[in-house]
Parts: C-alpha cells; sequence; structure tokens
C-alpha cells in the first residue's frame, strides 16, 4: 500500500477537506505514478453535491489526471518511469462486451468503472480521484501524453478534451460544417478549438457578452448572447450542430430551432434534471437530439496525439490544494477561464 494525500468530501453538504489514504499495490499490469496535475470539472461539483442522485463518501473526486510514472508490474510494456501519464474518466471496464471490444469502454454494458464515485471492480474498494498526489491504474487505461505540450494546461484534455472531441468526429464535422457551442466553459472552450482545427464554421452561444473575445480568439468567428430576447429569430436553420455544454437547465427549444434540416443537437451538459423538447421543432426539418458522454481509450488517445500535432491545449488557471472550495464557487458562477487545474505537489 501507498500512503497518499489528497482532498475529500465527506458529505455532499460539507466543503472538501485534506483527507489521507492508502493506494492498492501495483498489480503486474498496472502502472503506479505521482499525480502532477488535476482538472475541476464542473462533474466533479455535481457528483460531490448529489445533484445527480446517490453519491458515495468519502469522495475524493477528480478525473482529468496528468502525472509522472514512479513504477510498473512486471508486465507492463507501454510505460516507463519518468514518462507522462494521462488518466481519464474511467479505470477499467469489463473489457469483454461489445461496445469495450469495439473501445468504446464509457458505453461498456456491464458500465464503465469510474476514476471515483464507484467501486474498484475487483477489490470492491471505494475508487479515489485525481485530487491527490499519487494514483495506481491498469495500463491500458492510461494515455501516453505528447511531450510537446504544457502538463498542467493538458489535464483538462482527460473530459473536457475528450468529451468534446468524440462527437465532432461521431457527427463528422469537417470544414463544410457550421457548429455551434453553447456554454463557453471548460468543456465548450475545448469544442470551439477542436471544431476550428477541423475548419469548420463556428458559433458560440453564452449567456452574457463577457466570453466573446475569447471566443473569437479560440477560433469562433460568430457569437451569440444567448440571456438576449429573440436571439434565436436571426439564426433559424442555420447550424449543422449544436453541442450543448451549458450545467445548468436551458430551454431547448430556442436552440432547436436554429437547426438546419438534419441537424443535430448533442447534450453534453448534465445539468440533472429532463429536458423538455416539443415534437413538431424535431419534425421540421427532420432533426435530432442526441447525447454523448466522454470517449472510448482509442479516442482518447487519437485525441491526445491530435493535441500534440496540432500544439492545442486547455485554458488553465493552476491553483493550489487550498482554493479547491473558491474554485468551485467561482465555477458555478462561470468565472473560470478556463479550467482550474490543481497543483498536486501542495497536497
Ligand atoms: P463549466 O466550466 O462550469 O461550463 C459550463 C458553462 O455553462 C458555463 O461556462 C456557462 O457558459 C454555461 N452556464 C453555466 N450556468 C449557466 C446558466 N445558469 N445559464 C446559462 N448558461 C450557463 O462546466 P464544464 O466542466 O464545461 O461542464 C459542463 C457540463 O458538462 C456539466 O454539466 C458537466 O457535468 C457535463 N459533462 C458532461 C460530460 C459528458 O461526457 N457528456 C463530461 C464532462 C462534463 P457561458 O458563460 O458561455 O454561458
Ligand atoms: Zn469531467
Ligand atoms: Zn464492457
Amino acid at each position: 500500500m501507498t500512503s497518499t494525500k489528497g482532498y475529500a468530501a465527506i458529505s455532499a453538504k460539507s466543503e472538501l477537506k485534506p483527507y489521507a489514504f492508502d493506494r492498492r499495490d501495483l498489480r503486474v499490469d498496472d502502472v503506479g505514478f505521482r499525480i502532477d496535475y488535476s482538472g475541476i470539472c464542473h462533474s466533479d461539483i455535481h457528483q460531490v453535491r448529489e445533484e445527480w442522485g446517490e453519491a458515495i463518501f468519502p469522495m475524493v473526486p477528480g478525473h482529468e489526471i496528468v502525472g509522472t510514472v514512479t513504477s510498473v508490474g512486471a508486465n507492463v510494456t507501454r510505460f516507463k518511469i519518468g514518462e507522462r501519464i494521462g488518466v481519464g474518466v474511467f479505470i477499467d471496464s469489463c473489457r469483454k462486451c461489445n461496445n469495450c471490444l469495439n473501445g468504446l469502454q464509457q458505453y461498456c454494458l456491464e458500465g464503465m468503472t469510474g476514476t471515483y464515485n464507484g467501486y474498484e471492480r475487483d477489490t470492491k474498494q471505494i475508487a479515489f480521484g485525481g485530487y491527490s498526489n499519487y494514483f495506481v491504474i491498469p495500463e491500458s487505461y492510461a494515455y501516453k501524453l505528447p511531450e510537446n505540450l504544457d502538463m498542467a494546461a493538458m489535464a483538462p484534455l482527460l473530459c473536457a478534451g475528450i468529451t468534446l472531441y468524440s462527437p465532432l468526429k461521431k457527427w463528422k464535422v469537417g470544414p463544410a460544417s457550421s457548429v455551434a457551442v453553447a456554454g463557453l466553459g471548460g468543456l465548450g472552450h475545448m469544442g470551439v478549438k477542436f471544431a476550428a482545427a477541423l475548419g469548420a464554421k463556428v458559433t458560440v452561444l453564452s449567456h452574457s457578452d463577457s466570453k466573446e473575445n475569447d471566443a473569437r480568439s479560440f477560433g469562433a468567428s460568430d457569437f451569440i448572447n444567448t440571456s438576449k430576447k429573440d436571439w434565436h429569430l436571426g439564426y433559424r436553420k442555420h447550424f449543422d450542430l449544436i453541442l450543448n455544454t451549458v450545467s445548468a437547465q436551458v430551454d431547448l427549444e430556442p436552440y432547436l430551432s436554429t437547426l438546419a434540416t438534419d441537424g443535430s443537437l448533442v447534450v453534453i451538459g448534465l445539468p440533472g434534471a429532463p429536458y423538455s423538447v416539443s415534437a413538431g421543432s424535431l419534425l421540421d426539418g427532420r432533426r435530432s437530439v442526441a447525447g454523448s458522454k466522454i470517449g472510448g481509450v482509442p479516442e482518447t488517445q487519437e485525441m491526445l496525439d491530435f493535441c500534440g500535432d496540432k500544439n492545442i491545449v486547455c485554458e488553465v488557471e493552476v491553483i493550489s490544494a487550498d482554493h479547491i472550495n473558491k474554485a468551485y464557487e467561482r465555477t458555478i458562477s462561470s468565472d473560470v477561464r478556463y479550467r482550474f487545474v490543481i497543483d498536486c505537489s501542495t497536497f
């Protein structure tokens, strides 16, 4: 066992506090690593505060993890001590269902094993996430990180990055596409960067004017403030794809009216309450509402390699561990440019 320091929530009502625990010993196919940086995803906040229902406490959140390998099991072939390593939203899956065999581990038919707020597949111990200074993972669920990118700025790629990359690929976005990204937060800003890198025309749908300059600097050519009345009227049947990353409940109807024929609105934000959609909005123009959850192992590695090739990283604000609770409040009030990342040497 390796003693590990981190931060945990003890209940949905309490602030996160310093928390010490043990990581299991390495098995033959495991990699042990020092966590260097860990991103703060809005999902961590939903989860800690039980906005999605049942939560498992104590909870050490964190599923945007980058670090440096410190030990390897006897059968490990992909990683060496001293190399960079990344871990995302899951640490294991059944490895035998059709989805796992097709590289869609996030849709494992038995359920993916989450990086936290779940139980490790075999030991049945609570899985503790990345707000900590040491991690153990089977090598086939870890990622190689590009050497040319800043470590802290890469951490959010492991969730925010792959979650936007995957639907852009699934819906075959390219130079002919008109893509809207709703919500310019941790996820949304990566959607803008990726869609622009794929050659699409990108519009940001944001609920204030404050992020317009940033949106354009990330590659958007158009910016709409959705808090303005009737914002959608000038964009009827306009977008091929809308990626909705908004973390709060919004009325989807105005967004649907801006979808072109055969356009899709992909639900990515998870506010916790159901959306309502009128049949007429879907029938007119054969529109679709779809969903997308992170990405599988091969696609996550592809996304990281793409970022290395194109020099794409996240915009981050690095904080020490004692700023986590404050960072939660600022994230909720959309006051983050564009992802908080914890320096894990401060645990
Ligand atoms: P975030 O950084 O907090 O960004 C969310 C954005 O939503 C904000 O920046 C803001 O953008 C907009 N927003 C927030 N409150 C709003 C309100 N009251 N009205 C209108 N717009 C509002 O969050 P994130 O980490 O990107 O995560 C976004 C959502 O995706 C969360 O619900 C998270 O749980 C979910 N998520 C899903 C997946 C998946 O696999 N599908 C993966 C990770 C996270 P503007 O200021 O531009 O309006
Ligand atoms: Zn996340
Ligand atoms: Zn499976």
